[in-house]
Protein backbone atom coordinates (compact mmCIF):
# COMPACT_ATOMS: atom_id res chain seq x y z
CA UNK A 1 0.00 0.00 0.00
CA UNK A 2 2.71 2.39 0.78
CA UNK A 3 4.77 3.96 -1.66
CA UNK A 4 8.81 2.36 -1.70
CA UNK A 5 10.31 5.59 -0.12
CA UNK A 6 8.45 4.95 3.02
CA UNK A 7 10.24 2.43 3.88
CA UNK A 8 13.75 4.17 3.70
CA UNK A 9 12.38 6.55 6.31
CA UNK A 10 13.78 6.32 10.05
CA UNK A 11 12.83 3.13 11.88
CA UNK A 12 10.98 5.13 14.71
CA UNK A 13 13.57 4.38 17.16
CA UNK A 14 11.65 7.07 19.56
CA UNK A 15 7.71 5.67 18.89
CA UNK A 16 9.84 2.53 20.13
CA UNK A 17 10.88 4.16 23.45
CA UNK A 18 7.44 5.97 23.71
CA UNK A 19 6.09 2.14 23.42
CA UNK A 20 8.73 1.26 26.29
CA UNK A 21 7.49 4.22 28.31
CA UNK A 22 4.04 3.61 27.97
CA UNK A 23 4.47 -0.06 29.44
CA UNK A 24 6.10 1.20 32.18
CA UNK A 25 3.63 3.91 33.31
CA UNK A 26 0.96 1.51 32.87
CA UNK A 27 2.96 -0.44 35.68
CA UNK A 28 2.70 2.88 37.56
CA UNK A 29 6.27 3.77 37.58
CA UNK A 30 6.85 7.52 38.09
CA UNK A 31 8.60 8.15 35.00
CA UNK A 32 11.58 10.49 34.77
CA UNK A 33 11.71 11.76 30.89
CA UNK A 34 14.70 13.20 30.09
CA UNK A 35 14.43 12.31 26.17
CA UNK A 36 12.65 14.63 24.93
CA UNK A 37 14.15 17.99 23.24
CA UNK A 38 11.29 20.22 24.48
CA UNK A 39 11.23 23.06 27.44
CA UNK A 40 9.34 22.30 30.09
CA UNK A 41 8.98 25.82 31.14
CA UNK A 42 6.58 28.16 29.63
CA UNK A 43 6.57 30.82 26.87
CA UNK A 44 7.05 33.95 28.77
CA UNK A 45 3.68 35.99 29.64
CA UNK A 46 4.28 39.24 27.70
CA UNK A 47 4.66 36.79 24.23
CA UNK A 48 1.10 34.48 25.43
CA UNK A 49 -0.34 38.17 26.22
CA UNK A 50 0.79 39.90 22.28
CA UNK A 51 -1.04 36.01 20.64
CA UNK A 52 -3.97 37.12 22.77
CA UNK A 53 -4.60 40.46 21.29
CA UNK A 54 -3.34 39.48 17.88
CA UNK A 55 -5.71 36.45 17.73
CA UNK A 56 -8.86 38.51 18.51
CA UNK A 57 -7.89 41.08 15.37
CA UNK A 58 -10.20 39.69 12.41
CA UNK A 59 -7.48 40.94 9.97
CA UNK A 60 -5.41 38.35 11.49
CA UNK A 61 -7.84 35.52 10.22
CA UNK A 62 -7.03 35.55 7.09
CA UNK A 63 -4.26 33.63 5.27
CA UNK A 64 -1.12 35.09 5.75
CA UNK A 65 1.61 36.02 3.41
CA UNK A 66 3.50 33.48 1.85
CA UNK A 67 7.52 34.92 2.67
CA UNK A 68 5.87 36.28 6.51
CA UNK A 69 4.52 39.94 7.36
CA UNK A 70 6.70 42.96 6.69
CA UNK A 71 6.31 43.21 10.43
CA UNK A 72 7.66 39.69 11.61
CA UNK A 73 10.69 39.93 8.55
CA UNK A 74 12.00 43.44 9.74
CA UNK A 75 11.92 42.17 13.59
CA UNK A 76 14.00 39.05 12.59
CA UNK A 77 16.37 41.25 10.86
CA UNK A 78 17.03 43.68 13.40
CA UNK A 79 17.39 41.07 16.09
CA UNK A 80 19.83 39.01 13.75
CA UNK A 81 21.65 42.98 13.69
CA UNK A 82 21.58 43.61 17.14
CA UNK A 83 23.03 39.72 18.06
CA UNK A 84 25.23 38.69 15.40
CA UNK A 85 25.52 42.12 13.87
CA UNK A 86 24.33 40.55 10.56
CA UNK A 87 22.45 42.98 8.48
CA UNK A 88 19.56 41.58 6.29
CA UNK A 89 17.38 42.84 3.83
CA UNK A 90 14.32 42.06 5.25
CA UNK A 91 12.78 42.00 1.51
CA UNK A 92 14.55 39.57 0.05
CA UNK A 93 16.75 37.94 2.89
CA UNK A 94 14.47 37.05 5.76
CA UNK A 95 11.75 34.35 5.02
CA UNK A 96 9.52 33.26 7.72
CA UNK A 97 8.93 29.28 8.36
CA UNK A 98 6.48 27.04 10.13
CA UNK A 99 9.31 26.33 12.68
CA UNK A 100 12.99 25.55 11.32
CA UNK A 101 12.23 21.94 11.11
CA UNK A 102 9.94 22.86 7.75
CA UNK A 103 12.81 24.42 6.16
CA UNK A 104 15.51 22.01 7.11
CA UNK A 105 12.46 19.53 5.33
CA UNK A 106 12.07 21.49 2.65
CA UNK A 107 15.52 22.84 1.61
CA UNK A 108 16.57 19.62 -0.67
CA UNK A 109 13.52 19.83 -2.68
CA UNK A 110 15.05 23.15 -4.14
CA UNK A 111 18.53 21.91 -4.66
CA UNK A 112 18.49 18.03 -4.72
CA UNK A 113 18.22 15.87 -8.06
CA UNK A 114 17.98 12.16 -7.49
CA UNK A 115 21.30 11.09 -7.08
CA UNK A 116 22.68 14.10 -5.85
CA UNK A 117 24.70 14.13 -2.73
CA UNK A 118 23.99 16.03 1.08
CA UNK A 119 26.29 16.18 3.34
CA UNK A 120 24.82 15.75 7.03
CA UNK A 121 26.60 15.18 10.51
CA UNK A 122 25.93 11.97 12.12
CA UNK A 123 24.72 11.92 14.88
CA UNK A 124 22.56 14.78 13.75
CA UNK A 125 19.45 16.21 13.87
CA UNK A 126 16.55 13.23 12.07
CA UNK A 127 15.48 15.58 9.51
CA UNK A 128 18.80 16.19 7.99
CA UNK A 129 18.09 13.09 6.09
CA UNK A 130 14.68 12.39 5.71
CA UNK A 131 14.29 16.19 3.50
CA UNK A 132 16.91 14.36 1.28
CA UNK A 133 15.41 11.23 0.72
CA UNK A 134 11.92 12.95 0.37
CA UNK A 135 14.27 14.72 -2.75
CA UNK A 136 15.46 11.34 -3.44
CA UNK A 137 18.79 12.45 -2.80
CA UNK A 138 21.86 10.38 -1.14
CA UNK A 139 22.68 11.03 2.93
CA UNK A 140 26.33 11.35 3.34
CA UNK A 141 27.07 11.05 6.97
CA UNK A 142 29.97 13.10 8.18
CA UNK A 143 30.66 11.81 11.33
CA UNK A 144 30.95 14.35 14.61
CA UNK A 145 33.62 11.77 16.84
CA UNK A 146 34.69 13.22 20.28
CA UNK A 147 38.62 12.79 18.71
CA UNK A 148 37.85 15.81 16.00
CA UNK A 149 35.45 17.61 19.20
CA UNK A 150 32.61 16.93 17.08
CA UNK A 151 33.41 18.57 13.80
CA UNK A 152 33.35 17.04 10.19
CA UNK A 153 36.27 16.21 9.02
CA UNK A 154 36.37 17.93 5.45
CA UNK A 155 39.08 16.32 3.71
CA UNK A 156 37.48 12.71 5.14
CA UNK A 157 34.52 12.82 2.61
CA UNK A 158 35.54 10.59 -0.98
CA UNK A 159 36.06 12.95 -3.86
CA UNK A 160 33.95 11.16 -5.98
CA UNK A 161 30.86 12.63 -2.80
CA UNK A 162 32.28 16.12 -2.76
CA UNK A 163 32.02 16.55 -6.49
CA UNK A 164 28.06 15.24 -6.36
CA UNK A 165 27.37 17.19 -3.05
CA UNK A 166 24.73 20.02 -3.44
CA UNK A 167 23.90 20.83 0.62
CA UNK A 168 25.67 20.79 3.39
CA UNK A 169 24.28 20.74 6.68
CA UNK A 170 26.13 22.12 9.59
CA UNK A 171 24.58 22.65 13.03
CA UNK A 172 25.81 24.21 16.22
CA UNK A 173 25.96 25.06 19.00
CA UNK A 174 24.72 20.94 18.40
CA UNK A 175 22.23 18.61 18.88
CA UNK A 176 22.82 15.93 19.81
CA UNK A 177 26.48 16.00 21.08
CA UNK A 178 26.09 20.33 22.38
CA UNK A 179 29.25 20.86 21.03
CA UNK A 180 29.76 24.43 20.06
CA UNK A 181 31.97 25.11 16.52
CA UNK A 182 35.42 26.11 17.59
CA UNK A 183 37.15 28.99 16.22
CA UNK A 184 38.10 29.28 12.42
CA UNK A 185 35.61 26.37 11.35
CA UNK A 186 32.93 28.39 9.52
CA UNK A 187 35.80 29.76 7.33
CA UNK A 188 36.85 26.61 6.87
CA UNK A 189 32.94 25.83 5.56
CA UNK A 190 32.68 28.86 3.51
CA UNK A 191 36.16 27.86 1.14
CA UNK A 192 34.91 24.68 0.88
CA UNK A 193 31.34 25.25 -0.01
CA UNK A 194 32.54 27.91 -2.50
CA UNK A 195 35.06 25.94 -3.97
CA UNK A 196 32.98 22.90 -4.75
CA UNK A 197 29.97 24.82 -5.57
CA UNK A 198 27.84 23.41 -2.29
CA UNK A 199 24.50 25.24 -0.41
CA UNK A 200 25.63 25.48 3.26
CA UNK A 201 22.64 25.10 5.66
CA UNK A 202 23.29 26.19 9.01
CA UNK A 203 20.60 25.01 11.75
CA UNK A 204 21.13 27.44 14.71
CA UNK A 205 18.21 26.77 16.63
CA UNK A 206 20.65 26.75 19.89
CA UNK A 207 22.13 30.08 19.50
CA UNK A 208 20.37 31.70 22.62
CA UNK A 209 21.21 28.82 25.07
CA UNK A 210 24.02 28.81 26.51
CA UNK A 211 26.05 28.97 29.99
CA UNK A 212 29.26 30.34 31.49
CA UNK A 213 29.30 33.71 29.25
CA UNK A 214 29.66 31.38 25.58
CA UNK A 215 27.68 33.69 23.57
CA UNK A 216 27.60 31.48 20.05
CA UNK A 217 27.98 32.94 16.75
CA UNK A 218 25.84 32.54 13.26
CA UNK A 219 27.09 30.91 10.57
CA UNK A 220 26.42 34.24 8.46
CA UNK A 221 29.04 36.21 10.47
CA UNK A 222 31.60 34.67 8.79
CA UNK A 223 33.07 36.49 5.58
CA UNK A 224 31.99 34.90 2.17
CA UNK A 225 29.07 33.48 4.06
CA UNK A 226 26.35 34.82 2.69
CA UNK A 227 27.22 34.17 -0.81
CA UNK A 228 26.80 30.74 -0.21
CA UNK A 229 24.33 29.92 2.49
CA UNK A 230 21.42 30.49 4.56
CA UNK A 231 20.90 30.13 8.44
CA UNK A 232 17.49 28.21 9.98
CA UNK A 233 16.77 30.35 12.98
CA UNK A 234 13.43 29.08 15.35
CA UNK A 235 12.03 30.90 18.89
CA UNK A 236 10.89 27.39 20.18
CA UNK A 237 14.41 26.54 22.00
CA UNK A 238 15.07 30.27 22.96
CA UNK A 239 11.36 31.51 23.97
CA UNK A 240 9.67 28.24 25.22
CA UNK A 241 8.01 28.35 21.78
CA UNK A 242 7.93 24.78 20.51
CA UNK A 243 4.32 24.18 20.36
CA UNK A 244 3.67 27.57 18.37
CA UNK A 245 5.90 26.78 14.51
CA UNK A 246 7.34 29.82 14.23
CA UNK A 247 10.75 30.28 12.85
CA UNK A 248 13.32 31.51 10.10
CA UNK A 249 14.97 30.97 7.26
CA UNK A 250 18.29 33.93 6.68
CA UNK A 251 20.85 34.59 4.37
CA UNK A 252 21.41 34.00 0.76
CA UNK A 253 18.41 35.43 -1.37
CA UNK A 254 18.48 33.36 -4.30
CA UNK A 255 19.01 30.25 -1.80
CA UNK A 256 15.75 31.38 -0.35
CA UNK A 257 13.71 32.15 -2.93
CA UNK A 258 14.70 28.28 -4.19
CA UNK A 259 13.22 27.29 -0.53
CA UNK A 260 10.34 30.38 -1.04
CA UNK A 261 9.14 28.59 -4.26
CA UNK A 262 8.74 24.92 -3.15
CA UNK A 263 7.08 25.85 0.47
CA UNK A 264 4.56 28.50 -1.57
CA UNK A 265 3.51 25.25 -3.22
CA UNK A 266 3.11 23.46 0.27
CA UNK A 267 1.88 25.41 3.24
CA UNK A 268 0.38 28.68 3.33
CA UNK A 269 2.28 30.59 6.19
CA UNK A 270 2.39 31.07 9.35
CA UNK A 271 -0.65 32.28 11.16
CA UNK A 272 -0.50 36.23 11.65
CA UNK A 273 -1.26 36.38 15.40
CA UNK A 274 1.45 34.03 15.96
CA UNK A 275 4.05 36.37 14.08
CA UNK A 276 2.92 39.11 15.83
CA UNK A 277 3.57 36.89 19.00
CA UNK A 278 6.65 36.55 17.53
CA UNK A 279 7.35 40.26 16.72
CA UNK A 280 6.75 40.76 20.83
CA UNK A 281 9.77 37.91 21.50
CA UNK A 282 11.97 39.41 19.60
CA UNK A 283 11.58 42.96 20.11
CA UNK A 284 11.17 43.04 23.81
CA UNK A 285 13.18 42.58 27.02
CA UNK A 286 15.42 39.46 26.57
CA UNK A 287 15.50 38.84 30.61
CA UNK A 288 13.35 35.45 29.64
CA UNK A 289 16.08 34.41 27.81
CA UNK A 290 18.80 34.83 30.71
CA UNK A 291 16.17 33.56 33.05
CA UNK A 292 16.26 30.20 30.90
CA UNK A 293 19.54 29.77 30.81
CA UNK A 294 20.59 29.88 34.43
CA UNK A 295 17.36 27.38 35.13
CA UNK A 296 19.18 25.34 32.32
CA UNK A 297 22.66 26.51 33.67
CA UNK A 298 21.78 25.47 37.43
CA UNK A 299 20.32 21.59 36.32
CA UNK A 300 23.53 20.96 33.70
CA UNK A 301 25.54 21.77 37.01
CA UNK A 302 23.58 19.09 38.92
CA UNK A 303 23.41 16.65 35.89
CA UNK A 304 26.89 16.91 35.47
CA UNK A 305 28.60 17.09 38.74
CA UNK A 306 26.21 13.85 39.44
CA UNK A 307 27.15 11.78 36.60
CA UNK A 308 31.08 12.22 37.45
CA UNK A 309 30.06 11.11 40.92
CA UNK A 310 29.09 8.13 39.27
CA UNK A 311 32.08 7.24 37.67
CA UNK A 312 31.33 8.98 34.18
CA UNK A 313 33.73 10.86 32.34
CA UNK A 314 31.19 13.07 30.64
CA UNK A 315 32.29 16.75 29.67
CA UNK A 316 30.33 20.34 31.17
CA UNK A 317 28.37 21.34 28.02
CA UNK A 318 28.56 24.99 27.37
CA UNK A 319 25.62 25.47 24.99
CA UNK A 320 22.41 23.21 24.00
CA UNK A 321 20.20 21.92 26.81
CA UNK A 322 21.69 18.38 26.25
CA UNK A 323 24.20 16.17 27.92
CA UNK A 324 25.67 13.32 25.43
CA UNK A 325 27.22 10.70 27.56
CA UNK A 326 29.34 8.19 26.64
CA UNK A 327 28.51 4.56 27.18
CA UNK A 328 28.92 1.18 26.52
CA UNK A 329 25.72 0.46 23.99
CA UNK A 330 23.55 3.03 23.69
CA UNK A 331 20.36 0.86 23.30
CA UNK A 332 21.42 -1.55 26.13
CA UNK A 333 21.97 1.08 28.52
CA UNK A 334 18.85 3.22 27.88
CA UNK A 335 16.60 0.57 27.91
CA UNK A 336 18.00 -0.34 31.73
CA UNK A 337 17.59 3.21 32.45
CA UNK A 338 14.01 2.94 31.62
CA UNK A 339 13.17 -0.60 32.96
CA UNK A 340 14.89 -0.52 36.01
CA UNK A 341 14.91 2.99 36.87
CA UNK A 342 11.67 4.80 35.48
CA UNK A 343 14.02 7.02 33.28
CA UNK A 344 13.49 7.91 29.47
CA UNK A 345 17.09 9.20 27.92
CA UNK A 346 17.50 8.69 23.96
CA UNK A 347 19.98 6.27 22.66
CA UNK A 348 22.60 7.98 20.33
CA UNK A 349 21.61 5.80 17.80
CA UNK A 350 18.48 7.35 17.23
CA UNK A 351 20.86 10.30 15.63
CA UNK A 352 22.78 8.02 13.13
CA UNK A 353 25.25 5.33 13.17
CA UNK A 354 27.70 7.72 14.77
CA UNK A 355 25.73 8.14 17.84
CA UNK A 356 26.00 4.26 18.58
CA UNK A 357 28.24 4.60 22.73
CA UNK A 358 26.41 7.54 23.62
CA UNK A 359 23.19 8.32 25.28
CA UNK A 360 21.42 12.27 25.45
CA UNK A 361 19.87 13.72 28.36
CA UNK A 362 18.02 16.38 27.83
CA UNK A 363 17.72 19.43 30.71
CA UNK A 364 13.94 19.74 30.29
CA UNK A 365 13.01 18.57 33.56
CA UNK A 366 12.85 20.34 37.27
CA UNK A 367 16.42 20.12 39.46
CA UNK A 368 14.74 18.03 41.78
CA UNK A 369 13.93 15.65 39.13
CA UNK A 370 17.15 15.26 37.87
CA UNK A 371 18.28 14.52 41.38
CA UNK A 372 15.84 11.80 41.91
CA UNK A 373 17.10 10.67 38.36
CA UNK A 374 20.52 10.29 39.79
CA UNK A 375 19.57 9.03 42.88
CA UNK A 376 18.02 6.15 41.14
CA UNK A 377 20.59 5.41 38.47
CA UNK A 378 23.05 5.58 42.02
CA UNK A 379 21.43 2.76 43.36
CA UNK A 380 21.10 0.66 39.72
CA UNK A 381 25.47 0.44 40.10
CA UNK A 382 26.17 1.30 36.43
C1 LIG B 1 14.52 21.62 17.85
C2 LIG B 1 15.40 21.61 16.67
C3 LIG B 1 15.01 22.16 15.45
C4 LIG B 1 13.63 22.56 15.04
O1 LIG B 1 12.87 23.21 15.81
P1 LIG B 1 11.57 23.93 15.30
O2 LIG B 1 10.66 23.79 16.45
O3 LIG B 1 11.05 23.24 14.07
O4 LIG B 1 11.98 25.31 15.00
C5 LIG B 1 15.91 22.21 14.41
N1 LIG B 1 17.14 21.74 14.55
C6 LIG B 1 17.56 21.19 15.69
C7 LIG B 1 18.95 20.68 15.76
C8 LIG B 1 16.70 21.09 16.77
O5 LIG B 1 17.12 20.48 17.88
Amino acid sequence: MYASRMSSLPPYLFARIDEMKGEQQRKGVDIIDLGVGDPDLPTPQHIVTSLCEAARNPENHHYPSYSGMPAYRSAAADWYKNRFNVPLDPGKEVLALMGSKDGIAHIAEAFVNPGDYVLAPSPGYPVYRTGTLFAEGIVHEMPLTQENNFVPVLDDIPKKVVKAAKLMFINYPNNPTAAVAPDGFYSEIVDFAKKHHIVVVSDNAYSEISYDGYQAPSFLETDGAMEIGIEMHSLSKTYNMTGWRIGMAVGNADILAGLARVKTNVDSGVFNAVQQAAVTALRGSQDCVKEACSVYQERRNVLISGLRDLGFDVPSPKATFYVWLPVQDCMAFSARLLNEAGIVATPGIGFGSNGEGYVRFALTRPVERIREALERMRRLDL
